[in-house]
Formats: C-alpha cells, structure tokens, sequence
C-alpha cells in the first residue's frame, strides 16, 4: 500500500486532503474498505498524519515512532516465536489484549485521579480529569517560569519553541492569560493540543494555535 503511506507522509493538511481524495478516486480499494480507513483512520488523522505528528509530537518521541516500536516488539516476537500458525495467533492475541488493558488502565487512571491542586485552583479546575496529568505538570512548570521572571524582573521574549513541540501553553501564554481580563483568567481544554486530551474528541477545530 505505497500510496496509501504517500497519504499519511503528505506535509500539508491540504497535501493530505488531496492525496487522500487521489487515492480515493484510483478505486484501488473496494468502497468498503476506503469506508473503514476513512472513518477508523482519516478522521482520527491528527494523531497519525506526518503533518501533525512532526508538527507537534516531539514531547518524547514521535508518535510514528511509538508505532514503530510495536511493530518492532511484534517482529522479534514473530521471529522468535516457533510454534505452528494457531498458537502465534493466540499469542499474537494475548499481547494484543494485554496492550489494550493497560493502555485502558492507564486511562482510567487519568480519568480518576488528579492532584487537589488543579482541582482548588480556578485557574486549573476546569481542565480536571480532562488533559493529562503529564500535560498539566508540564503547564505547572511554565507558569513557575513565568512567576520567576516576574521575582525577578525579568523579561524573556516567546520563542513559541514550546507551544509548537509540546502543544502546550508556554509562560508567555499563561502570563497573558493571568495578567488578562477576569472572564478569560483560567486554563481550559482548547488550549492544550488534542494529543492531551482524555477524552476521544480529536477534531482540532477547537484547538487554538498561538
Ligand atoms: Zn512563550
């Protein structure tokens, strides 16, 4: 599936969107099966398309990577599994079940627990249980940048390094947010990439970019 993979590298949104539609119209792939990539795929793009992907995710490694870790995991294990094809597909299903599990677990962790810190803080509360803990650490630490520099008089100007491989507002951002207007003096979803969110919206209509 060469061109389908062009798809996914495209640079662009727009790329996307018109290798996408180019794909579709070369009738390589029976209407059923473009109507399953295009709803279990295409619309969750933001979390697979190289455009986004490169765009943002280098928090700690890219998302393709992580991809491509478990391909790799399922190869050494493919290679290094003897048996006949029944018992590697049962195999091949435990550690499959087994990932969802904890990937679930780990979910459901988010969703449960959060410090009382952003739960007491007007300024955090209505992000509870809906960005991940991670996210929101990472946010604390940048509005304690922005506190330092005011202790200090200093002043540093944005570079927006952050916002772009974190998808997260950087000190700048959250010191115009504190030092602005009542009504939009506290943090909320939207201002965090949708990589972040614990819920399964991922339409990035809603995210602000800075
Ligand atoms: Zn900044």
């Amino acid at each position: 599936m060469k061109e389908l993979n062009l798809v996914w590298k495209s640079d662009t949104k727009e790329l996307f969107d018109s290798n996408w539609q180019a794909f579709k119209s070369a009738n390589r792939l029976p209407p059923l099966a473009i109507e399953y990539i295009e709803k279990e795929w295409i619309s969750r793009q933001i979390h697979f398309a190289h455009y986004s992907v490169n765009k943002y995710m280098h928090v700690d490694h890219l998302s393709s990577q992580r991809g491509e870790s478990a391909h790799s995991k399922l190869k050494t294990w493919l290679e290094t599994s003897t048996g006949n094809l029944l018992s590697c597909w049962m195999k091949l299903k435990e550690s499959l079940l087994s990932m969802h599990k904890s990937y679930d677990n780990n979910m459901s962790q988010e969703r449960i627990f959060c410090s009382g810190r952003i739960v007491n803080d007007p300024f955090y509360s209505s992000l509870t249980r809906k960005v991940s803990r991670f996210a929101l650490r990472e946010v604390q630490k940048q509005e304690q940048l922005f506190k330092e520099r005011h202790a200090k008089k200093q002043s540093k100007p944005c570079t927006h390094q952050f916002r772009i491989i974190m998808g997260i507002p950087c000190s700048h951002e959250l010191e115009e947010l504190q030092t602005g207007n009542a009504a939009t003096c506290h943090l909320e979803k939207k201002h965090f990439h949708p990589r972040w969110w614990l819920d399964k919206e991922v339409s990035t209509t809603a995210y602000r970019t800075y």
